[in-house]
């Protein structure tokens, strides 16, 4: 007998199974002890309990009674991460159906325990090339598990049984789906291993399978019927081990390049499920980005329409609905006079004319107003001058064109400056041109399609009137406009009785303006939202699909020590690598349609970077968020169930 204290120590081990109403003791009160270097055959009929046995010592299952030591310690079974870690370092797991990954290289397979141990790729790549050749496999390691035979599958699954050291190699009835010649080779390889030191416990039913093992043991109905005892052993042989020794640490977290290569892996197998949820994520992305788009370019054209009322600290307008009588020269005289701290006092008035230049006719909105309060508001012009305060005096026929209207009117080739035009049949001079704005809707463009004249011009000769469609106020100081603004209301209400006027300041309409992103980003953008909702229930789907899909792969992955948290990061990162691919996708596709309705001239979306990252965000959050359930699922499994899956 050994001396020393056993590795794998089990007392009154019980597995109970409840299928329904009933329940199944799978095994009973089983107490057994495994020392290191042991080869043991674990014996008995279809139903005895073999498996449910080696799962429990692999860890890969939990009593649902008793205690099991390995190595001394009690191992704590409410912790998986602990249970993982046994996994990964002490034991190699060899199943009777190969559970190798399809989509993985004979390599690929056998160094994938050593990706969860933390080894670096150059190293575990030539230990899982030396373990397959040690097995008589080096002229397979590039092929994948379908151009293997069965025999060839086994031995690949021996290696990366051992790949991560594998001290206790647990075999469940590993020649039970090979050939009897392939079966008794495998034998062969693992009294081999057995030679080298190795314990190896190996399930099967087959007593020609068992003699190879040195100890016996048979189960019945859940219980140790005949067990041959521990044999001493004294023929432990030095036969060479692969020269890279395996890693005996933990990578922190599976490095991101692992998971990215096996997320691509993944989805290049299921190409047309995958473009059909890039489609998703591309049109989600798209419609995102685009609206967001739309929305600043709206408002971009909303800023420069609002801009158009006035340079003007304060803008005075008659209220709504209220006769256009009311405001007078008189008014915007008592102001100029009785307001302190005022820089100006625009008056304007406004209202349609027609424009006939040559054989060409226009209409268009006539402002009556000064040349300095068309500096104010931001006007330059292409050509000409300016209203000055004498063309006001003299009721001089003088205007000023809209850049749009002048270009209407004029040939290309022709100066309007100097040019007579007919103002509602009257013959007006044109003195200056206004520089068209950079605006995106030539339509919001008010200022290129209308006409100016100095004020007394209109209100003596166009308009023949003295009401007021608007003053607009220049203050000095900022902080006086509030105040400005009560006094010019008191002087109004004093003037007009109770009479409505709307008084706007600036901040005023930079509030309407906050106000109207606010709006638009949240009405496009939700827009836009749902149907990146919609791609994410989308990636929900086929991640949920694919972890139902793998789930034999997630079990295989946990049995070689992969823990939960291993599990999740993977299907997140599928999920986000599908939501990152699409939404780049998403984000050239928007790029590229933008160029080709910018090379009409119209620019309706703006495309800045910051939308663009917002796009980008916006995948990878729906990856994050929406591949974070399917992950937890996979993670949650138990391996057994995930192991037994079909
Ligand atoms: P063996 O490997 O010796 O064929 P198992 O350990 O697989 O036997 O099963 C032992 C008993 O437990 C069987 O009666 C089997 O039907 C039952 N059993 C195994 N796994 C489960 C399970 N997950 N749920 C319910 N019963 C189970
Ligand atoms: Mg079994």
């Amino acid at each position: 007998m050994m001396g020393n204290r056993p590795l794998i120590a089990l007392r009154d081990i019980t597995q109970q199974y409840r299928s329904g109403s009933t329940r199944i003791k799978a095994l009973g009160d089983v107490t057994l002890d495994i020392h290191a270097g042991e080869f043991v055959a674990i014996m008995g009929p279809s139903g005895s309990g073999k498996t449910t046995l080696m799962n429990i010592i692999g860890c890969l299952d939990r009593p649902s009674r008793g205690e099991y030591y390995y190595a001394d310690q009690l191992v704590h079974e409410s912790n998986p991460n602990v249970r993982a870690r046994l996994r990964r370092e002490e034991f190699g797991f060899v199943f009777q159906t190969y559970n190798l990954l399809p989509m993985a290289t004979a390599q690929e397979n056998v160094e994938m325990p050593a990706i969860y141990a933390g080894l670096r790729k150059r190293l575990r790549w030539a230990r899982a090339e030396e373990l397959l050749a040690g097995l008589g496999l080096s002229h397979r390691v590039g092929h994948y598990p379908s151009e293997l035979s069965g025999g060839e599958q086994q031995r690949v699954a021996i290696a990366r049984a051992l790949m991560n050291g594998g001290g206790v190699l647990l075999a469940d009835e590993p020649t039970g789906s090979v050939d009897s010649r392939s079966g008794s080779e495998i034998m062969a390889q693992l009294a081999a291993l057995s030679e080298r030191g190795r314990t190896i416990i190996v399930v099967s039913h087959d007593p020609s399978i068992a003699r190879h093992a040195e100890r016996r043991i048979e189960l019945l109905d859940g219980r140790i019927m005949a067990d041959t005892g521990s044999v001493s052993r004294s023929r432990i042989s030095t036969a060479p081990e692969p020269e890279i020794s395996p890693p005996r640490t933990q990578a922190p977290v599976l490095p991101l390049a692992e998971n990215v290569r096996t997320a691509l892996r993944s989805l290049r197998h299921n190409k047309f499920r995958t473009s059909l949820t890039l489609l998703g994520i591309v049109i989600g992305v798209f419609s995102v980005t685009a609206m967001l788009g739309l929305a600043e370019g709206v408002r971009r054209e909303i800023l420069d329409a609002i801009s158009q009322l006035g340079g003007a600290s304060i803008t005075v307008l008659p209220a709504l609905g209220e006769q256009r009588t009311l405001l007078t020269l008189d008014d915007a005289e008592a102001i100029r006079r009785r307001i302190p701290n005022l820089v100006s006092v625009t008056p304007e008035m406004s209202g349609g004319a027609t424009l006939i230049a040559g054989a060409r006719t226009e209409s268009a909105q006539v402002t009556a107003t000064t040349g300095r309060a068309m500096k104010d508001r931001g006007l330059a012009l292409r050509q000409g001058v300016f209203f000055g305060k004498k063309h006001s005096e003299r009721y001089a026929p003088v205007v000023i064109l809209g850049g749009l209207l002048a270009d209407n009117l004029f040939d290309q080739h022709v100066n309007p400056v100097g040019e007579h035009i007919l103002l509602n049949d009257v013959p007006y001079q044109v003195i200056g041109v206004l520089k068209r704005s950079e605006a995106r809707f030539a339509a919001f463009d008010l200022r290129a399609r209308s006409v100016y004249v100095p004020l007394m011009t209109g209100a003596a000769r166009l308009f023949r009137r003295d009401n007021l469609d608007m003053i607009g106020v220049m203050v000095s100081e900022g902080d006086q406009v509030r105040t400005a603004q009560e006094a010019i209301e008191a002087l109004l209400r004093q003037r007009h009785g109770n009479a409505a006027f709307q008084i706007i300041n600036q901040a005023e309409v930079r509030d309407v303006e906050n106000n109207i992103r606010r709006i638009l980003t949240l009405l496009l953008g939700g827009i836009g939202g749902i149907s990146l909702v919609v791609a994410g229930i989308g990636v929900m789907n086929i991640m949920l699909a694919s972890v139902a899909e793998r789930t034999r792969e997630i079990g295989l992955r946990m049995a070689t020590g992969a823990r939960p948290m291993d599990i999740r990061l993977q299907f997140v990162c599928e999920a986000v690598v599908v939501c990152v691919l699409g939404g780049a996708a998403g984000l050239l596709l928007l790029v590229g349609l933008g160029s080709v309705i910018n090379s009409f001239g119209v620019t309706l979306v703006a495309f800045t970077t910051p939308i663009l990252l917002t796009g980008l965000s916006c995948a990878t959050l729906t990856g994050l968020v929406f591949g974070s359930a399917p992950a937890q699922r996979a993670a949650d499994m138990p391996p057994v169930r995930a192991l037994a899956a079909h």
